[in-house]
């Protein structure tokens, strides 16, 4: 852990810098106003190495493990981009290294840290299960050596943009389970083969540019051996995959915050009104402080979160508490940057307001503030459970 948050991994974050200042605003802005993917972007992030940092060195990442991810991604964001549209291929494999067959591992590791395989489509949500995963009901139905899938999946994020789904479903009806967490399994998609035999992609239209669909499953066949670990025991190979997640969600918002922060001390000292610097008020100044406050405490449990998890020790409170943390700095901060720029604010060209929409969603994605506050308040508190 660096001695202050945002210093770790500097020459990384140099490097990832400089790289960002071949994206400025102007390419997310065209980008966001057509809702189209940043090809060009990911691209180079994939042949610069960024988006392999956590897959171990033998399958040709370079190992450096999740703070190096923070900084990649913190850096990223801080810059005025957005990591949104790739940083799913950073950890999803994470399921296979963890969970994977030999030769799964030695099959897909390889190819992903190249970037020649994009595994970054992560399949849980669904319409009517909500958060309550346990009530997912897309079947995968063993016949011989092949799954028949049948269901449907809402927000699956870069599925156009996948050639590999990490997929959530059931292999056992919940109530023939005997614990609602088990009879669900992981299975890894070919979305190359899927679509167009049994799986259809819908994108959905949202407040922000993140390439996110729905997903029909209409008795799509998919060979057994896609199967990752044991059949009936997904649903705790993903939430080791989660924390990683979250963590790294955790990392954006802290480079959000920071845009925010430094746009927002810029204009308060550049903007002149009523004959002074308008940062010279103390009802501008105080905001911004404060935001800058909130933050480095956010990007502490967030340094200390990643931290834990390259330690290989148990973290998923502290990753909640940091994406919690971390996303309620960044809004706060969003929020302020607007008020600062007064009308400016709204104006596409200064990227606030692009930056404000998308920091928004992590409030709610990959897991809403209030799911975080049940957990605290019943796994480390010890308070009854609400569900
Ligand atoms: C842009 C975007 C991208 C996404 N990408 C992906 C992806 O790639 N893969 C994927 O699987 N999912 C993805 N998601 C889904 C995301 O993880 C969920 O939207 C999120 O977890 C919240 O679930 P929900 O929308 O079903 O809300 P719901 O579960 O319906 O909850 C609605 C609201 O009620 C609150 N609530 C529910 N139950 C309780 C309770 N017991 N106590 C207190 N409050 C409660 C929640 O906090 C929330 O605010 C994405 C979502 C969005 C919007």
């Amino acid at each position: 852990m660096a001695d202050q948050p945002g210093t770790s991994h500097p020459e990384i974050r140099e490097a990832v810098r400089k790289l960002c200042a071949g994206f400025p605003g102007e390419y997310w802005r065209t980008l966001d106003r057509d809702r189209a993917y940043p090809t060009e972007f990911v691209r180079t992030l994939t042949e610069a190495g960024f988006l392999s940092v956590l897959i171990p060195e033998e399958y040709g990442g370079s190992g450096l493990g999740l703070s190096a991810a923070t900084a990649v991604l913190e850096e990223i964001h801080r810059s005025g981009c957005n990591g949104g549209a790739c940083h799913a291929q950073m950890y999803t494999m994470g399921t296979v290294l963890k969970h994977g067959s030999q030769a799964q591992k030695e099959t897909y590791l390889p190819a992903i840290a190249s970037g020649e395989l994009r595994l970054q489509a992560f399949g849980v949500t669904e319409p009517t299960a909500g958060t309550d995963t346990t009530r997912i009901s897309t079947f995968a139905r063993r016949e011989g050596d092949k799954y028949i899938i049948n269901g449907q999946k809402i927000w699956i994020s870069r599925a156009e943009h996948s050639d590999l789904m990490v997929l959530l479903c059931r292999t056992t009806a919940r109530e023939d389970a005997a614990r609602p967490s088990d009879g669900m399994s992981v299975l890894l998609i070919d979305m190359r083969k899927a679509v167009g035999a049994g799986l259809t992609i819908r994108p959905i239209r949202t407040m922000l540019n993140h390439a996110t669909t729905e997903l029909f499953f209409d008795n799509l066949e998919v060979p057994a051996d896609c199967l990752i670990g044991e059949e009936g025991k997904g649903f705790r190979y993903i939430l080791d995959g989660m924390n990683a997640e979250r963590i790294l969600i955790a990392a954006e918002c802290i480079g959000d915050g920071r845009f925010f922060i430094d746009r927002s001390s810029a204009y308060a000292k550049d903007r002149s009104v009523f004959g002074r610097a308008i940062g010279e008020n103390q009802g501008v100044q105080f905001p911004i402080a404060r935001n800058h406050v909130q933050l480095s405490a956010a990007a502490l449990m967030v340094d200390h979160a990643a931290a834990l998890f390259d330690e290989g020790k148990p973290c998923g409170s502290e990753a909640n508490m940091a994406k919690m943390l971390a996303s309620e700095a960044s809004w706060a901060a969003a929020d302020t940057c607007i008020q600062t720029h007064g009308g400016f604010g709204f104006a596409e060209e200064y990227d606030v307001e692009r930056k404000f929409r998308e920091t928004r969603l992590y409030q709610v994605a990959p897991i809403s503030t209030n799911l975080i506050l049940s957990h605290v308040g019943t796994h480390i508190l010890g308070m009854p459970k609400s569900f």
